[in-house]
């Protein structure tokens, strides 16, 4: 029996030599030391030693079983350290390399033109207010004086959501909205998204308009003109020239549309004011008595006057951009320019 506990230790020698893994030293260790390992199958034989030999036998095995188990400790600790060695090298920090650096984003071309106008009006007075974008034909044709029959209501050129819905065509609604909740004075700025089944270089399905209302005792043209005169002067520059040309609106009478000298070619003519020297910027005009009637407002004392502008036009002309349609891409090499 001595012999075979020899043997076995020989054997555990070579086996823990060749070990290099902790799950191979697992293995070894279920192998000589559980409950059905090898060790433990010698002491089930002890039957088969001379009772005068037993204690001593027993002892030995014991022995090895303890020196086995040290060796097995001893090298998983090794592993351990070296493993977390490992880990410390390869996961170390260069604090000399270079930072990575944080990209910045930036303000949509559009977003920017409207906080840049809103910021105008909020100067003058004026507040801001939001609306539906899916909208009631009431509010978006009839009570702004555009009757069944009128040409803007052509489905070619709304979008209907059903017979009495639609997605609003301009910011306009807000107006009479606003108008049947407060009494003037009334001074307001809403800018948002319509819609327009329209799709080419300058049009596209969805864009976004400013609308401004103001309403008061003994308004007139003159005021719009001023108002109109001082955002634009300070929208493009002091020096730029505008006029005003007789127009025609459902829900403003008498109307007029604004434009401004060529950002582009100062005059002279390019492709861009059609060679004419004059870019359209806004619609405006003051408010159809129609319109108060609508809402309740005394035609007598009160009169005001509206306004409206595409905000990605203004984007195009501020940014030089040709295509509307680069706008909602969201092409990132377009919008990181801005
Ligand atoms: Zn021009």
């Amino acid at each position: 029996m001595t012999g075979e506990l020899e043997t076995l230790r020989k054997q555990a020698d070579d086996e823990l030599l060749k070990a290099e893994t902790e799950a191979e030293l697992q293995i070894l260790r279920t192998r000589y030391l559980g409950r059905k390992g090898l060790i433990t199958g010698l002491l089930r034989n002890i039957a088969r030693v001379l009772p005068a030999d037993r204690a001593l036998f027993g002892k030995e095995c014991n022995e090895l079983k303890d020196e086995i188990s040290a060796r097995i400790d001893t090298m998983l600790a090794d592993i351990a350290v070296s493993k977390k060695r490992k880990a410390l090298d390869s996961e170390r920090i260069d604090v000399t390399l270079p930072g990575r650096g944080i990209r910045y984003g930036s303000l949509h071309p559009v977003t920017q033109v409207r906080e840049e106008i809103c910021g105008i009006f909020a100067g003058l007075g004026f507040s801001i207010v939001e609306g539906p974008e899916v909208e009631l034909d009431y509010y978006n044709f009839e009570a702004l004086n555009i009757p069944r029959d009128h040409p803007a209501r052509d489905m070619q050129d709304t979008f209907y959501v059903d017979e009495n819905t639609v997605l609003r065509t301009h910011t306009s609604p807000v107006q009479v909205r606003t108008m049947e909740k407060r009494r003037p004075p009334i001074r307001i700025l809403s800018p948002g998204r319509v819609y327009r089944r329209d799709s080419d270089v300058s049009h596209t399905p969805m864009f976004h308009q400013i609308e401004g209302l103001l309403v008061d005792e003994g308004i007139t043209f003159g005021d719009l003109k001023g108002v109109l005169t001082v955002f634009l002067r300070q929208m493009f520059g002091e020096e730029t020239a505008l006029r005003f040309r007789p127009s025609f609106f459902p829900f403003t009478e008498p109307s007029a549309e604004v434009d401004i000298r060529c950002v582009i070619c100062k005059g002279r003519g390019c492709r861009v004011c059609k060679q004419s020297g004059w870019l359209e910027i806004l619609g405006s005009g003051m408010v159809d008595p129609e319109v108060f009637k609508n809402v309740g407002y005394d035609t007598e004392k009160l009169t005001g006057f509206a306004f409206g502008l595409g905000l990605e036009r203004i984007a195009m002309l501020k940014f030089g951009i040709s295509d509307i349609r680069l706008f909602f891409e969201n092409d990132l090499r377009f919008l990181n320019q801005f």
